[in-house]
């Protein structure tokens, strides 16, 4: 099978019917829009499947999986204050999860060597067995479980840009030392978790890497923090994947944050991720989590996909703030240096 890069999708997210919300249809149809003009910028498009229930399954327990499809199935109505369902809304979050696997399938089979899983509803604050801010199932977190349970993987890292702390994939792998969880998020803001004090818990302490940056956080924190302390931590931890959940709501016209990212800092920060699994061997999959400024979303993701694509150029990746890191910068290295030693 040829390897190139794969943009996984399905009808069923424009399917996923939230009314009145930031969370809606139109995202997809911007996206969409924005790549078509691009010539899907040289990726495949491939139709996901539905997830397999085991796999679901091995995250979520079969009781929350059934009262999801109870409460489409019922005609929908909200979850919560802000989580929204439709009647197609558990088909939609089926191949939401489902893409999300079968891009880490063609990821670790190497028929692509990188790829963006790009579905509704989003999923980094799903926990277990609770929905929550737009999110039923937690899309990243089942496919990282499959690379581990199905696939034989040994350790994964998720990298989580998103604005919004992903307090759901924080907690399924709170005590797991196989992934590595790191999320750079805006705080204070939704959902309040993700301080840099939460590390993880047992043989998961120092696995979760809390990196939370002040409102007006722009593309030099983001992608010093991914530069400086996302990229030496993927070279200690040495994943065979890397995912990025990747939401684009800390971009600068997004009505959800208050941050400060272009679509140059996405584009930087998804280069030296690619350039790190180049050294190590290990594939880049993106899955999108949020972003709700319609253009903005659109060309992000674009930026996202040429930065997955664009030969490295290491002059970008690294040398960008010598001599003036941001403090966050420095306060996280020297607390994760406790258990991440060649980060001192
Ligand atoms: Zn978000």
């Amino acid at each position: 099978m040829a390897s190139a890069p794969v943009w996984l999708e399905h009808e069923s997210s424009l399917r996923h019917d939230t009314g009145e919300h930031p969370e809606r249809a139109a995202r997809m149809q911007a996206i969409e829009r924005e790549l078509s003009a691009r010539d899907w910028v040289g990726f495949e498009r491939v139709q996901s499947r539905a997830v397999d229930r085991a796999v679901l399954e091995a995250v979520h327990p079969a009781g929350y999986v059934a009262s999801i499809e109870r409460a489409c199935q019922g005609g929908g109505g909200f979850l919560d204050l802000d989580t929204v369902v439709s009647p197609d809304s558990f088909e939609a979050a089926l191949h939401a999860a489902g893409g999300a696997v079968q891009m880490v399938e063609m990821l670790l089979d190497g028929t692509a060597p990188y790829a963006f899983s790009a579905h509704r509803p989003p999923g980094h604050h799903a926990t277990r067995a609770q929905a929550m801010g737009f999110c039923l199932f937690n899309s990243v977190a089942v496919a990282a479980r499959y690379a581990l349970d199905v696939r034989g993987s040994g350790r994964v890292m998720i990298l989580d840009w998103d604005v919004h702390h992903g307090n759901g994939t924080n907690d399924i792998f709170h005590d797991s030392n196989q992934v590595l969880f790191v999320s750079i998020h805006q705080s204070p803001l939704y959902p309040g978790t993700g301080p840099a004090s939460d590390v993880g818990a047992g043989d998961g302490r120092g696995f979760t890497v809390n990196l939370p940056v002040p409102p007006g956080s722009d593309d030099l924190v983001f992608c010093s923090l991914v530069d400086r302390v996302a990229v030496p931590l993927a070279r200690e931890f040495a994943p065979q994947l890397l995912l990025i959940s990747a939401g684009y709501d800390a971009h600068r016209e997004d009505p959800l944050g208050e941050c400060r990212v272009t679509e140059q800092g996405y584009a930087d920060m998804t280069r030296a991720m690619r350039q790190v699994g180049e050294e190590l061997g290990a594939p880049v999959g993106c899955v999108l989590e949020g972003g709700y400024a319609l253009g903005a979303l659109a060309t992000s993701v674009a930026a996202t996909l040429a930065g997955l694509q664009e030969p490295v150029a290491a002059a970008a990746v690294s040398g960008r703030d010598d001599g003036a890191a941001p403090r966050v910068v420095d306060a996280a290295l020297e607390r994760l240096s406790e258990w991440w030693p060649a980060l001192r």
